[in-house]
């Protein structure tokens, strides 16, 4: 792994006209730039009011600096903060004159790949920093917050130790080809492995309740034409989002909207009536609804409550259930048809999209209903990504291999090598892995200026 020897800057904040605009710059140049263009190095993180001036002496703002010196900075390495008016010229002038002070741009994520390469982060913190970023909701606030304070390196690290002791015995019997692993320790391995797989398949299981909170929670909003899903769209989402029409089947495509429900993110799609006999047209849009049924994680099936209860379409019923879906009786504002018969078994809410009855009690079953996706591993909340999932399935494979060996009493050497296998694929997970395509395509998927 080559470590980095030159000095990197970047603006830290968006481009555009703002109240102060950060630019940053990392590298072992830092102390002697900042007492070049400041005539002062002040003492490690203490912020300072000074003119800043471009190579020529000409004033180019009024700035606050901080100076970060390394170890204690977030890279790892000298580093220089200077805040400046936020307009994106003055911004861009800074930046010149640190190119021109012997800078190069950073890339992206280039700041972050600092920091791990200095030992800062480990590779799960890092990407824990974007997701900190990006966050929209609160419970995916406190995955990244968790995650970035080494929730999930810690787990790796136990399971990590854990490996390497049943290595460790396993190995000490690779010298001794011609002796079988005694029994004891045999039952004494095969138990480890289990747990190892049990708390595997654990964090797997995390893997779709962390694509909800990166990406939100996907809810699609289904049921007959005019039973009201666009009203209800625009209520939740607050405004007039969606054509609400009396004609039935106005809605042809599916829309999507973001919103917050308690500390929930939810993608809301509102889709195309299901019609049991449909036009060609309509036809068309509800095979979209079915494509985007296919997917959801939560359904919001909407009854219109002076109906008989209608069916719905099989391929569709077919992921409805208890556990993911949500009965709102829409209408009622309105007298119910006599004998109005609700799917037993599921949350359901009576609501009124034209006057807003029910929704808040809509609101909490959503929210309770999205809680329940969470999947519990201990104290922390861990919330996996995809690439943490590529690497534990990985593991997980080298570890039954390993298991389905050690039971046929196959050779301890092909034990040990599955095994490492294993110890690999966790090693990815916090970046002990000397793979330096795999961070170029990690980091390069971040900001610039992170
Ligand atoms: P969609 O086809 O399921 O999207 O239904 P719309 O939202 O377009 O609504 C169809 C019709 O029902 C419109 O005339 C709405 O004004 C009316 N509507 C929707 N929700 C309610 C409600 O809660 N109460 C009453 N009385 N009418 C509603």
């Amino acid at each position: 792994m080559s470590f980095p020897t030159d000095t990197i800057a970047a603006l830290g904040t968006p481009a555009g006209t703002s109240a102060i605009a950060v630019v940053r710059a990392s590298g072992p140049q830092v102390r002697a730039m900042v007492a070049a263009i400041f005539g002062v190095t002040p003492p490690p993180r203490h912020a300072q009011h000074a003119d800043y001036r471009d190579a020529k002496g000409t004033l180019v703002d009024d700035v606050l600096f901080t100076f970060f010196a390394a170890p204690n900075s977030f890279t790892g390495e000298d580093t220089v903060e200077i805040s400046c008016h936020g307009n994106p010229f003055i911004a861009q002038k800074i930046l010149e004159d640190l190119f021109a002070r012997g800078c190069r741009p950073a890339e992206a994520g280039e700041f972050s790949k600092r920091a791990f390469l200095n030992g800062r982060l480990d590779l799960s913190q890092a990407e824990a920093v974007m997701d900190l970023i990006h966050a929209r909701s609160e419970r995916a606030l406190a995955a990244a917050n968790q995650q970035l304070r080494g929730a999930l390196g810690r787990q790796m690290e136990l399971l990590i130790s854990q490996l390497v002791n049943v290595l460790a015995i396993i190995e000490a019997y690779i010298d001794f080809p011609d002796e079988d692993l005694p029994a004891e320790n045999r039952q004494a391995v095969l138990l480890q492995l289990e747990q190892l797989q049990t708390a595997t398949a654990r964090l797997l299981a995390t893997s779709h309740y962390g694509a909800m909170l990166r990406d939100g929670i996907k809810t699609v909003i289904l049921g007959e034409p005019n039973a009201g899903k666009s009203s209800l769209l625009n209520r939740l989402v607050g405004r007039e989002r969606a054509l609400v029409s009396a004609e039935p089947g106005t809605t042809r495509d599916y829309l999507e909207e973001r919103i917050l429900v308690g500390p929930h993110a939810l993608r809301l799609i509102d889709t195309a009536g299901l019609n049991p006999a449909p036009s060609s047209l309509e036809k068309r849009g509800m095979d979209k609804t079915l494509e985007q049924a296919a997917e959801a994680d939560l359904f919001l099936w909407v009854l219109d409550a002076t109906r008989p209860l209608p069916a719905l379409p099989a391929s569709t019923a077919g992921r409805l259930s208890p556990a993911n879906t949500i009965v709102v009786v829409n209408k009622s504002d309105l007298p119910a048809a006599p004998g109005l018969a609700v799917p037993t078994g599921y949350p359901c809410v009576p609501v009124s999209a034209l006057t807003g009855i029910g929704l808040e009690e809509l609101r909490t079953l959503v929210s309770g209903l999205a809680d329940s996706f969470q999947v519990k591993t201990g104290d922390d909340l861990i919330a996996i990504n995809a690439r943490h999932a590529h690497a534990l399935n990985q593991a997980r494979q080298c570890l039954e291999t390993a298991t389905a060996k050690l039971c046929e009493r196959g050779s301890t050497e092909l034990v040990a090598s599955d095994l490492r296998g294993a110890l690999d694929a966790f090693g990815q997970i916090s970046g002990k892995v000397d793979n330096e395509q795999v961070l170029d395509r990690l980091f390069s998927t971040f900001c610039i200026g992170k």
